[in-house]
């Protein structure tokens, strides 16, 4: 293992319906607060009306809402953020949503107290020193951003997706209710099954040595995923399945499974440059890229690819070479994604060879990418012709 240290100051506040914990848990930090929100969902659901009501409990409060959260949340939406956050002297941020109305918080949170331009902190020429305090109310098992310090925004008009991270931009509380998930249509429940699993493969193809406990921490996460995922796919109100996946999905990224290692993401940073040029679901692109990344790196490192079939699909290593057991994961990998309803292709979304340059130049940040394996440009173009 690598040296390190772990802090995690998220509060969790996990189970059927924690929503009435919001009110306290707000008012630690003040009663002008702006309410960040996506597309509508959480006013069909009802959960807005159960927000509200807590909110307005708060003596004397004065909220501010930001509603129309894109999903691959864009830049100019956080420059709103911003903008209501000093007009009105806001003082904490409340978001209830899934990763893409959280991570907007998040970016709103850093912005505010940076005199540049937000897009700095996103791309790291700025680190936040401070931030404004939020909580969230998640609505949909995927992200992890919940009780992580990650935030992912898209400057569309750059055509770039870009993440940064920040101890300051962690959540000081996050309410998981998994009733607030109950009504994530069937394509984002698998979008986010696949999301989370992407995380762990993240983490668990790491470039250090012994680290057995954040690999079968991982291994864990992906077995009781695959577990109940087909079941919950078929029973989408069922809490016990809905509870399993919602807590997954956190700690699949709460950085547990990064302790002490060096993490690959090179997939992630792939599949950004794709939902940057073509707007896709970034689950969706995962279940794409990450079968197409195992096959690139079995190539040269087929061993911890065969230790994932062997552990979590239970392969039978009987007369078969280190090689034929990466291949049989890889398969099995596709399969399981494939009879949850995930797409296989990019031509699935309509993407062609025609903005391959771009999607390869906005994947890279210097020379190479990864850690597990190293991509240089053409490995990752290698990669995104292999997912067409
Ligand atoms: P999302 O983009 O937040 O939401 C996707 C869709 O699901 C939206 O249309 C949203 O509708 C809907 N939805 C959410 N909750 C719902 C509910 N309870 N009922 C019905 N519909 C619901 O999805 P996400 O996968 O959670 O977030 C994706 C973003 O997070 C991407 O930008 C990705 O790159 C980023 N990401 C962040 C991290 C991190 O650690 N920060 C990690 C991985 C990925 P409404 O808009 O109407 O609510
Ligand atoms: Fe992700």
């Amino acid at each position: 293992m690598d040296q390190f240290q772990y802090v995690n100051p998220t509060k969790l506040i996990f189970g059927k319906n924690q929503t009435a914990a919001i009110k306290d848990e707000a008012a630690q930090y003040g009663n002008k607060i702006l309410l960040v929100y996506g597309g509508g969902s959480i006013k069909k659901s009802g959960l807005y009306d159960t927000v509200m009501e807590q909110l307005k409990a708060i003596p004397d409060a004065e909220i501010v809402e930001l509603s129309g959260v894109e999903p691959n949340p864009r830049l100019s939406t956080v420059n709103k953020g911003i903008q209501l956050i000093r007009e009105n002297n806001l003082e904490f941020i409340l978001a209830v949503g899934g990763g893409s109305v959280i991570d907007c918080a998040k970016a709103i949170a850093a912005g505010v107290h940076y005199d540049g331009d937000v897009w700095d902190i996103v791309t790291g020429k700025a680190a936040p020193a401070s931030a404004v305090p939020l909580g969230t109310v998640l609505t949909m098992a995927a992200t992890g951003t919940e009780m992580n310090g990650n935030s992912v925004i898209t400057n569309w008009e750059e055509k770039d997706k870009r993440a940064f991270s920040s101890i300051h931009t962690y959540p000081k509380f996050s309410v998981l209710d998994p009733q607030n998930t109950y009504t994530v249509p069937k394509d984002q429940t698998v979008y986010g099954i696949v999301d989370l699993m992407s995380h762990v493969f993240e983490q668990y193809f790491h470039a250090s040595e012994n680290a057995p406990l954040q690999e079968r921490f991982g291994e864990s996460i992906l077995k009781t995923t695959i577990d109940v995922a087909p079941k919950l796919i078929k029973d989408l109100e069922n809490y016990d399945y809905r509870e399993v996946i919602m807590l997954n999905a956190t700690f699949a990224l709460n950085k547990v499974l990064t302790m002490g290692v060096k993490t690959d993401w090179a997939t992630h940073m792939i599949e950004h440059a794709v939902s940057a040029v073509h707007d896709i679901p970034h689950g969706g692109g995962l279940a794409i890229l990450f079968p197409r990344w195992m096959e690139f790196v079995a190539q040269t490192k087929p061993e911890k690819v065969a230790q994932l079939g062997i552990r979590v699909f239970d392969l039978n290593t009987e007369g078969k070479s280190l090689n034929d057991l990466a291949a049989e994961t890889i398969q099995r990998v596709k399969e399981f994604w494939a009879s949850i309803g995930a797409p296989e292709n990019l031509s699935d979304y309509g993407i062609d060879s025609r903005e391959i340059e771009l999607m390869v130049e906005r994947s890279m940040v210097g020379d190479t990418i990864g850690s597990y394996v190293p991509l240089n440009k053409d490995d990752v173009r290698t990669i995104l012709v292999n997912s067409l």
